[in-house]
């Protein structure tokens, strides 16, 4: 069945200013993670874009949430009270505590205008897909960024194009995330992104999609 129309055809973002991001609670097998994730947060903060993260300590979260603090930048971390309850400590200049997961990715949806996503294990990659159903649908059309270290994402995107072959996945919404490799990249991909325009054309204005 062909898709709907186009009702919403708002494909370029507003001005990007606040970044979220989505990352692993652990740093990796290898330093080049930590070390990457640190210099792409401070080049966030050099070019004044706010961190919307998930507020631990922990992992590249915290390795990032650090460098953006260490360059002034400002970070709002948004904790789930049971992961405060458990131990959870806070890297941020202002804290939102919510009471369960889903609050949280929909408060930190609703404080950014893009996601930009770092290696990470089952979390990282379920909170990256929602984005990226949520934009397959026209629930937004952020910038999605994948920050491919180590080319940690590179076999994600081969799994996308079997999707694709097998006509799971429109070809065109490959183009929803972005893939980069350097810091420089990712500044780019933020003033340049364009949401494809295969993507659904259904009209969310009156809804919640999260409520269906
Ligand atoms: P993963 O990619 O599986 O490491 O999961 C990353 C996600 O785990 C983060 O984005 C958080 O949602 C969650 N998480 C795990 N530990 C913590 C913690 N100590 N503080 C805050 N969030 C955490």
């Amino acid at each position: 069945m062909p898709l709907p129309p186009l009702t919403n055809p708002a494909q370029v973002p507003e001005q990007v200013k606040s970044i979220c991001i989505f990352c692993g609670a652990g740093t990796g097998g290898d330093p080049i993670y930590v070390e990457h994730a640190k210099e792409v947060g401070a080049a966030l903060a050099k070019n004044k874009y706010n961190l919307v993260y998930g507020g631990g300590s922990v992992g590249i979260m915290g390795a990032v949430a650090q460098a953006v603090l260490d360059e002034g930048g400002h970070v709002r971390g948004v904790v789930p009270d049971p992961l405060l309850r458990h131990g959870s400590k806070q890297i941020a200049t202002t804290i939102d505590v919510v009471p369960d997961m889903h609050t949280r990715k929909k408060t930190m949806d609703a404080h950014s205008d893009a996601f930009v996503v770092f290696p990470g294990g089952f979390g990282t990659m379920e909170e990256m897909l929602e984005m990226v159903t949520w934009s397959q649908l026209n629930v937004h059309s952020k910038p999605i960024i994948l920050v491919n270290t180590k080319g940690y994402f590179s076999l994600f995107v081969q799994w996308v194009q079997l999707m694709i072959d097998e006509k799971f996945v429109a070809a065109g919404n490959r183009d929803i995330f972005v893939v980069c490799d350097t810091a420089d990249q990712v500044l780019e991909a933020l003033k340049t992104y364009k949401a494809p325009e295969t993507r659904y054309g259904l009209d969310w204005i009156k809804s919640d999609p999260i409520k269906m």
